[in-house]
């Protein structure tokens, strides 16, 4: 399979890496929204959030964690946003599973957002009995 982040994810393709074990790379995107911008890669090829197993899941939010940490003190930064993206509609452009962490900065001009809507209790009603999970 010709994936570009499995290739940067094994060390193929050399990358600003700034966190590798077993399972990821954490690397700095190419094209970043701010400085800092990072992206979770895991080792084995996972399209997006529906083929990640669970167990890399469940990795995954602890190791942004860390490295949100990190940046929030060596880039003093003033906030962060964590964005994951499934499918082309949703902004996906490459299609290997992987979590961008985007440093803000006071001023910046990093646009991550949606025009706010209006929860009607049809839908809501709708929603409650559609999407309940667990239990
Ligand atoms: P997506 O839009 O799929 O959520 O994000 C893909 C991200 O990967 C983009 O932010 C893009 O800049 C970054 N990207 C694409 N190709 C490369 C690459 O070859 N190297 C690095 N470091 N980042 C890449
Ligand atoms: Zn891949």
């Amino acid at each position: 399979m010709d994936c570009i982040f499995c290739k940067i994810a094994n060390g193929e393709i050399p990358s600003a890496t700034l966190y590798e074990d077993e399972d990821f790379r954490i690397i700095l995107d190419v094209n970043p929204a701010s400085k800092g911008h990072a992206l979770i890669l895991p080792k084995k090829h996972a399209s997006n959030l529906y083929e990640l197993p669970d167990e890399s899941a469940s990795k995954v939010l602890i190791l942004a964690k860390n490295m949100a940490e990190k940046m929030t003190e060596a880039l003093n930064c003033d906030g962060l946003n964590l964005v994951q993206n499934n499918g082309e509609i949703a902004g996906q452009t490459v299609f290997h599973f992987h979590m961008h962490l985007i440093p803000r900065y006071e001023g910046d001009r990093v646009k991550v957002g949606w025009k706010p809507g209006k929860l009607s209790d049809k839908t809501k009603e709708e929603l409650l009995s559609a999407l309940k999970i667990g239990g």
